[in-house]
């Protein structure tokens, strides 16, 4: 798996924008979203149904494409590609991981033709196929199941299976969008346990959406998306000083031992964009009555951000702006505005004379 550009970070992303036609209507799926993911990181994204991570994923995989921004993996302006470029890019470079591990397999093949298919379409030579067939089948714990056919593997060997196939390929990057959304506690530990070998063993980028904290408690990092930006992210710690006391440095090759397990820590940062911008999280705003308007004041610890005190007349007013045009929201106007032509109509009846009293 090996990647052409060995400098710079695997994906960046800088002011990615995705809009969707839908006849008359535009979907802003992401708008402006700002990521950069480092070589051998194993990271993940998290956020509210609807946030934009599928359609991240899509654009990070070459199956769709960006309307802005830039958007570059392992070197190559994925808004610049050619059409013919892009489907090479999505062929060479990345592995895909779906929920269903079906979306990779096909039911008729066995374990070992499942992963073989790719790289015969890909013209790979006979004995690279061998080997590589059978580094990824041990890799993913199936090469005594090579020759089943796969309605008789269970849910977690299947999605290994799918492993094996997205990897065919020899990608710099897999990307797995809720690899783990269907299937049951201890299936999800192998499918986590296999990703994690990959890893470590190949270097191998791996950005997975998922909704699971079994997951998401595993890997580097997790950034949270909202509304179609990154906001924060949560960085995982090995304390190792105390690691190296405990004197229990962990094998590489088998899962971890309760002591690593114990000297994880997690820190939880905003992410700023390019122009400053930085999303506080809404119980933060609630919880100090923060609305509209806020007073940043540069401390000796850090930056203090307090609700807005003291506005004058004209900026209070300019605060009560948005809240009042929520209240006068499009439900409202139909009635209110009828409210104001009677009234209008009642003025000028009574002009006309018209209006009895
Ligand atoms: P998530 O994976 O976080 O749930 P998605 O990326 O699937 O979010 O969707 C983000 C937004 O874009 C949603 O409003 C969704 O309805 C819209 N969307 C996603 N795919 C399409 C598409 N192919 N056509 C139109 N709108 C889409
Ligand atoms: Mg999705």
């Amino acid at each position: 798996m090996a990647s052409t550009e060995t400098n710079g970070p695997m994906i960046l992303c800088d002011g990615l924008v995705k809009i969707y036609k839908v006849q008359d209507l535009e979907i802003v799926a992401l708008q402006g979203l700002d990521l950069m993911v480092d070589r051998g990181e194993f990271m993940a994204i998290i956020g509210p149904s609807g946030s934009g991570k599928s359609s991240l994923m899509n654009i990070l995989g070459g199956l769709d494409r960006p309307s802005a921004g830039k958007t570059i993996v392992d070197g190559q302006d994925l808004l610049k590609l050619s059409s013919f470029a892009l489907t090479r890019y999505r062929r060479q470079k990345v592995g895909f991981l779906w929920q269903q591990p079906s979306r990779n397999l096909i039911p008729y093949l066995s374990v070992e033709e499942n992963v073989e298919l790719p790289m015969i379409v890909a013209g790979m030579s006979y004995k690279e196929r061998k080997d590589w067939t059978r580094e990824l089948l041990e890799a993913v714990g199936l090469w005594d199941r090579r020759h089943h056919d796969l309605p008789r593997l269970s849910g977690g060997e299947q999605q290994r299976t799918a492993i094996g196939v997205a990897l065919s390929n020899k990608p710099v990057l897999l990307l797995a969008d809720e690899p783990t959304g269907e299937v049951d506690t201890a299936t999800a530990e192998t499918i986590l346990n296999t990703l994690r070998f990959l890893n470590r063993e190949y270097n191998l980028t791996i950005v997975t959406v998922t909704h699971d904290t079994r997951l998401s408690d595993q890997v580097d990092r997790v950034v949270t998306i909202r509304d179609g930006r990154t906001s924060s992210e949560r960085v995982r710690r090995l304390r190792a000083a105390v690691v190296e006391e405990a004197g229990e440095m962990v094998a590489e090759d088998n899962g971890e031992t309760a002591a690593e397990e114990h000297e994880v820590s997690y820190h939880e940062y905003a992410v700023l964009d390019y122009a400053g911008r930085l999303q506080i999280p809404r119980d933060y705003l609630e919880e100090m009555g923060i609305s509209d308007r806020a007073q940043i004041e540069l401390t000796e610890a850090g930056i203090l951000i307090t609700p807005a005190t003291g506005l004058d007349n004209a900026s209070a007013q300019a605060a009560r702006v948005s809240q009042v045009s929520e209240q006068w929201g499009p439900q409202r106007r139909p009635a209110d505005l009828k409210l104001r032509l009677s009234d209008a109509s009642r003025g000028l009846r009574k002009l006309f004379g018209k209006e009895k009293e």
